[in-house]
């Protein structure tokens, strides 16, 4: 039995994330600073054996004995991330650095998410692995680019300096239940605002790309890279490479959630990346893997997720 801790436990990905691998037969120890996260999320685990929870900022070190680490520790949607910025770099930062000292004390593999949103607002496309990315450093996006660059940047120095067995992933845009539904991102929100009959609000003019993987599949692939061969690192794009604009979202969710929902155009907030698409290639040479939920599939479940969330008073 593995002893595995997942930083950022009680988020999203997190908690999709425990539930595997307690299926799969680890003792994990969950880490979460509840920001973005919530204990809804893990309540469902609270009595299992081999489940533990712990309060804790990774911005501060931690003392525990662990086999594996995914460290997820850190808000991910523009809303969060934008509310208190240098927490956001700090969550990042420091916390790849506790983390990484940790998996040097006790000798454990550790698997970073990271994001696409190290390639920026990018001229490559779809976005490779290779290449480096076009960030403003100085922008209101860039606690959350530039930290996600400096964890990566950390993760190799570590590899390289101590030998770690490190891990990078570049997580594109994922969606699915438990989803914090006022996380301010574009699936959630377009949901939201679909299943209560307000407008739809597309920011720009909606013609901005996003390609978006539906959870179990993402979830599939990071266990599948922790467990890939020794010295296989990445950095791997992960996420399902089939492109739509926000308008074309838009008229999904309307068209599957039914209502009267109107279209209206807010201004694009700034450093808004025009287009992303990951080139899985990597991902599928050596991990064997590929989504397999189409976006009409896995928005059927989100939106039935968010249902429940309203009727049973629980969306505020
Ligand atoms: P989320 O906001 O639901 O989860 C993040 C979790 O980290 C939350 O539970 C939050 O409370 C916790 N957290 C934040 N700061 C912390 C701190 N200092 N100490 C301890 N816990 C802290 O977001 P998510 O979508 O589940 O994202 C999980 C990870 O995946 C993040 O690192 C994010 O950057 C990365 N990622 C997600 C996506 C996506 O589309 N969902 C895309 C790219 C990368
Ligand atoms: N650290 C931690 N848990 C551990 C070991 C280290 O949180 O079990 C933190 C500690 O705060 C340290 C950081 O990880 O500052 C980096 O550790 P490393 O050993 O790389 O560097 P150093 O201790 O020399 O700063
Ligand atoms: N977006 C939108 N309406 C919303 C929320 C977001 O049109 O209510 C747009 C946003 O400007 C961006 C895209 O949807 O172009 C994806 O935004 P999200 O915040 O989900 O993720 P990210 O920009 O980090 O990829």
């Amino acid at each position: 039995m593995k002893r595995t801790l997942v930083t950022g436990g009680a988020g999203f990905l997190g908690s999709h994330l425990c539930d595997r691998l307690l299926r799969d037969g680890h003792d994990v120890l969950c880490v979460d600073n509840f920001f973005t996260g919530s204990k809804r999320n893990v309540a469902h685990l609270l009595g299992h054996p081999y489940f533990e929870l712990m309060r804790h900022d990774v911005t501060f070190p931690l003392y525990v004995e662990v086999e594996r680490i995914f460290n997820l520790a850190c808000p991910a949607s523009p809303v969060h991330y934008q509310h208190d910025p240098v927490q956001t770099t700090k969550t990042s930062v420091h916390g790849a650095i506790n983390m990484l000292g940790l998996a040097k004390r006790v000798k454990a593999r550790i698997l970073q998410a990271s994001t696409s949103e190290v390639y920026g607002d990018p001229e490559v496309h779809p976005q490779v692995e290779g290449y480096w990315g076009r960030v403003n450093p100085i922008g209101i996006r860039s606690c959350y680019d530039e930290g996600k660059r400096c964890a990566e940047t950390l993760f190799f120095d570590y590899w390289r300096q101590h030998a770690l067995d490190i891990k990078v992933v570049r997580i594109f845009n994922t969606y699915g239940p438990r989803m914090h539904p006022n996380d301010g991102r574009v699936v959630s929100n377009f949901i939201m605002q679909a299943l209560r009959g307000e407008d739809i609000t597309i920011y720009g003019d909606g013609s901005q790309t996003r390609s978006f993987c539906y959870v179990d599949d993402l979830i599939e692939v990071i266990v599948r890279m922790m467990e890939s061969e020794r010295g296989f690192t990445g950095p791997v794009n992960i996420g399902n490479p089939v492109e739509y604009t926000m308008l074309e979202l838009a008229e999904k969710v309307i068209a599957l959630v039914g209502g009267r929902s109107k279209l209206v155009h807010k201004p694009l907030p700034s450093d808004d990346p025009r287009q992303r698409q990951p080139d899985i290639g990597v991902a599928r040479d050596r991990l064997g893997w590929q989504p397999t939920v189409a976006l009409e599939d896995g928005l059927k479940e989100t939106i039935g997720y968010f249902r429940r969330l309203l009727q049973d008073g629980a969306a505020a």
